[in-house]
């Protein structure tokens, strides 16, 4: 029950943040949701917390403190459990010999100050107590819950219930049956929470010779989060096949499937893929947050010329926009944005897709399953016939798809797909060798996109230097190719950016945060559709792409480093990948 601070409620009326009424309906509001009241009042937007944390401090007398993730100390969380801190909201954050620093919300907790007291005799501390916000003390109760944490205390459960004094010595063959065991349906849960939480693309559970390794991928990158130990690998694997619905007693061919759940407040997919191998089944778990890909178009990157066209092309009726990338480079993420740009209740938008990584709402999505000849080909054949206007298919990868795709955008349909070559200008050579008749490309193709996908530096601790000369050298040679009225605008003299070494709270240590694309967007316009018919040589359609103004990947990269967006490192070494 929660305890409603009375003196702290007379001294707001007393300065007028509200009046009577109000406090009684915030009273009312904080008990009804068992929430501490300042939250209650903070929330109201009555008061700031910064102010409430000055004037709670005045009024008790007691300092008050900012906890950054830093000053926790995990020698301070020991000392109480994270059950009697979420309890009687007060968060120990640092210890010194025997003082121990306590941030407290609510001082006027007579049960919470008895508590606390309790906690000093018992362990013998002395406490100094501090006022915090909400935000701080919600960050402290946060740092008790870490993966490793909460996965160990799940498998001490285990061990417990096995009777057994370690878990690494139970016998294997008894330990397939305890999928459905309380503790690892924990452990995966816990698992799969906090891949979710840090924004996780992937998670790989990798059975090594004597133990499980588990990785996440996030913003591209993969690290270590968590090793188990070996014998609960067959456990973990039978209760992620229980979720996906895949055989439990086949470990020997690979195995696809897919399971929802919630996650907070989420609801989130996963595509789970297994592999035999060496030490046993290896799982993938690809994570398909409906909101993590769901960005506006400015947000991708995309500004400037590059936006302007799209946006006159999904206005047309009919013809293509394709998007070339190499896998993971962020094309889907670019044609979901498109697609939830253009829905609306009057147009029929059905997509073909392997897999189905977003769920759009008022899209018509489907699957394509080759192992029983649902491909893209026949795909499209079948959606025609369901009469669209606008089509999304994953990817363009054979002859049959190709021409398909090239007589739905002649038809009047507006036609969406990806590619893979290594620039926007290869789009054209890669069609006709897919057999694509010359005289078709540029009736039905209105953009060739090529894209990258980079880390973006965290806008928090990013450090700002002067270029070196090297770098001056690359900039400026970027700068000078570009289009006069792009150029021009630029500064002459600029700042670049780098990853700080440690990162910050805001990053959680990463020095990135999130993505960002560069994009090249080649326009098929008259003079481009000469070039085709004329044969075809890249120089000229590279003549072509100048005349019309077109930024490449790295000079549209340039632009983001010149922004502070990204390092220059970082651009040349995914533009060194693009080149290869
Ligand atoms: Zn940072």
């Amino acid at each position: 029950m929660i305890k409603i601070p009375q003196t702290l409620i007379e001294e707001l009326l007393k300065r007028k943040f509200f009046d009577k009424g109000t406090a009684d309906e915030l009273v009312q509001k904080a008990k009804e949701a068992d929430r501490d009241f300042t939250q209650t009042v903070v929330e109201s937007g009555l008061i700031s917390d910064s102010d409430l944390v000055s004037l709670k401090s005045e009024l008790y007398r007691l300092p008050s403190v900012a906890i950054t993730d830093d000053k926790i100390k995990s020698d301070a969380l020991k000392t109480i459990p994270e059950s009697t801190a979420e309890f009687y909201k007060f968060v120990p954050f640092d210890r010194e010999e025997n003082i121990l620093r306590i941030g407290v919300l609510n001082p006027e907790d007579n049960d919470a100050l008895e508590a606390l007291k309790f906690i000093a005799q018992d362990q013998g501390l002395s406490i100094e107590k501090y006022i915090i916000d909400f935000e701080d003390y919600s960050r402290v109760l946060k740092k008790y819950r870490t993966l490793v944490g909460e996965v160990k205390e799940a498998l001490d459960e285990l061990s417990q219930e096995l009777g057994k004094e370690d878990i690494k010595k139970a016998p294997i063959s008894q330990l397939p049956q305890i999928s459905e065991q309380a503790p690892i349906i924990k452990a995966v849960a816990v698992t799969i929470k906090h891949a979710v939480e840090t924004r996780a693309s992937d998670i790989h559970i990798e059975p090594q010779e004597k133990e499980i390794r588990v990785r996440f991928r996030t913003d591209g990158e993969m690290h270590v989060s968590l090793i188990l130990p070996k014998t609960i690998h067959s456990a973990i694997v039978t209760r992620i096949k229980i979720l996906s619905d895949l055989k439990i007693d086949e470990t020997r061919v690979p195995q696809d499937g897919r399971f929802g759940t919630v996650v907070g407040d989420k609801k989130i997919d996963f595509r789970v893929s297994t592999l035999p191998t060496r030490y046993g089944e290896k799982i993938v778990l690809r994570i398909l947050d409906p909101t993590v890909g769901l960005v506006d178009l400015p947000v991708l990157g995309l500004a400037g010329r590059n936006l302007g066209l799209i946006e006159k092309y999904i206005e047309k009726p009919f013809g293509s926009i394709l998007i070339t990338g190499p896998t993971g480079s962020g094309k889907t993420t670019t044609l979901y944005a498109i697609l939830r740009k253009i829905n609306s209740e009057d147009v029929n938008i059905i997509t073909l897709e392997d897999p189905i990584e977003i769920l759009l709402p008022g899209i018509n999505q489907s699957q394509i399953q080759e192992e029983i000849g649902y491909t893209f080909a026949s795909g499209l054949r079948s959606i025609l016939r369901q009469d669209p206007d606008i089509i999304m298919v994953g990817e363009i990868r054979d002859a049959d798809t190709a021409n398909l795709a090239t007589h739905a955008s002649l038809t009047g349909h507006l036609v969406f797909s990806t590619l893979h070559t290594n620039d926007s200008i290869g789009v054209i050579p890669r069609l006709i060798d897919l057999g694509v008749e010359k005289y078709l490309i540029a009736p039905t193709l209105n953009l060739a996109m090529a894209q990258r996908l980079l880390r973006r530096l965290c806008p928090s601790c990013k450090i700002k230097t002067k270029p070196d000369m090297a770098e001056t050298k690359i900039i400026k040679e970027a700068i000078d190719t570009m289009p006069e009225e792009v150029g021009r605008k630029l500064p002459k003299s600029f700042d670049v950016y780098k990853a700080s070494d440690a990162g910050c709270d805001e990053c959680k240590g990463k020095a990135y945060k999130g993505r960002v694309a560069i994009f090249e967007v080649f326009e098929i316009n008259d003079g481009v559709e000469k070039v085709i018919l004329s044969g075809i040589s890249e120089s000229a359609l590279s003549e072509e792409a100048k005349k019309q103004g077109m930024l490449s990947m790295f000079q549209d990269g340039i632009l983001k480093v010149l922004e502070g967006m990204v390092s220059l490192e970082e651009l040349l070494e995914v533009a060194e990948v693009g080149n290869a």
